[in-house]
């Protein structure tokens, strides 16, 4: 087990955050999140930029320092792994857009105003020198900004980058407007005279802040509560009355695509919907054992739903809370499905019975809950 969590640097090297250049933060990140974000597309990532920059509004408001801090911190946070998932060089780009001729001036700056020259900066080698150097550019403007006008300017930014993602216009776009992102994550902590790296440090500091791992543990980093259950069409009701009672056990709300078949789009469309809108999945593959049943297995026994539920699961969860269970000496539509998604690595678990298939369950149930409980510590 990764215990980094719990080795804590000895005081005195503390500092050496302040260290870090703004790649090192992207890899940082990259690090600790990286896996996750594998998964997660960039429209989502972006949405969820958006949903941290819209969170500091209250806070801002009610100039409430103890939560903006942290909120910052999450900005930055996003901003960095959006750079490392689009393999953006942030602090090249930031460097010839804020310390280069072209610095923008923002519309609230003077007609009469002049840039500084670029000979008086250096390069940023820390993200303090950096808030340094966007504070120097914009010296003359801060003087007369708001930490509200700020963070709107901010909004309407990260707002550009959305549409501009969406409408996939060029990634120069769309990185330049994640360097201006940046640029107001620092603008808006030396406005508040806050130290940027030291909020960053303060909530991140070298691992994930709710799961404590130095790479995000996404079995155990997401609040476990919805459970989403399919059962194939011949799974008896003693069957689903193991797997819901187990999962009431240790606490889910379970949610199950009841619609037997496949007849439309829109049966999958509602499977999709559960899925996304749960932590883990069960899937009891459906088992045919009539005595009229051939012994080989045949296109017909595909429960397309089912196996398009399984690849949804594996794709939108994280895979060690995806359990796919089928009956002992049933059929093949389990290694059928283990066949032609090998690259998924599905892990199939075969049971006997009814009361195996809930033991099988609730061990997998009780293994993940005392893992989340030894990181708690
Ligand atoms: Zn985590």
């Amino acid at each position: 087990m990764d215990n980094s969590a719990s080795v804590r640097q000895p005081s005195g090297s503390n500092k050496e955050f302040e260290n870090l250049s703004l790649d090192e933060w992207i890899n940082k990140f990259g690090r600790i999140y990286g896996k996750r974000h594998d998964r997660h597309t960039t429209e989502y990532m972006i949405s969820r930029l958006v949903e941290e920059v819209a969170e500091l509004v209250n806070p801002m408001e009610s100039q409430n320092r103890d939560e903006i801090g942290p909120g910052l911190a999450d900005v930055f946070s996003w901003t960095c792994s959006l750079a490392y998932k689009l393999g953006i060089n942030l602090s090249e780009l930031a460097w010839q857009k804020y310390g280069g001729k072209e610095a923008p001036h923002p519309a609230w700056a003077s007609s009469g105003f002049r840039q500084p020259e670029l000979a008086s900066f250096s390069q940023p080698a820390n993200l303090n020198e950096w808030q340094a150097l966007i504070s120097k550019v914009y010296q003359k403007e801060n003087a007369r900004l708001t930490p509200m006008i700020a963070l709107l300017a901010m909004m309407k930014d990260v707002g550009d980058l959305a549409m501009l993602n969406r409408k996939r216009e060029p990634l120069e776009s769309v990185t330049s407007k994640l360097a201006a992102i940046l640029a107001w994550s620092l603008t808006i902590a030396e406005l508040l005279r806050l130290d940027l790296a030291e909020l960053v440090y303060q909530k991140y500091d070298d691992h994930c802040p709710v799961c404590h791992q130095a790479t995000c543990d996404t079995d155990v980093c997401h609040p476990l509560s919805n459970l989403f259950a399919s059962f194939g069409e011949y799974v008896t009701d003693e069957e689903k009355y193991a797997i819901l009672d187990a999962a009431s056990k240790y606490g889910y709300k379970t949610m199950v695509n009841s619609s037997p078949m496949v007849q439309s789009t829109k049966d999958l469309a509602l499977s999709l919907d559960l899925i996304s809108k749960s932590d883990a999945a069960c899937i009891i593959l459906s088992l045919n054992q009539s005595p009229e049943r051939s012994g080989s297995f045949q296109q017909k026994d595909i429960d397309y739903r089912q196996f398009f539920e399984v690849l949804a699961s594996y794709s939108m969860l994280s895979r060690g809370n995806v359990w796919v269970f089928a009956r002992e000496g049933s059929h093949d539509f389990g290694s059928y499905l283990e066949k032609s998604l090998a690259s998924e690595n599905i892990r199939l678990m075969i049971y006997k019975d009814a009361g195996n298939l809930r033991a099988l369950f609730e061990d997998s149930l009780s293994s993940l809950t005392s893992k989340k409980a030894a990181i708690a510590k």
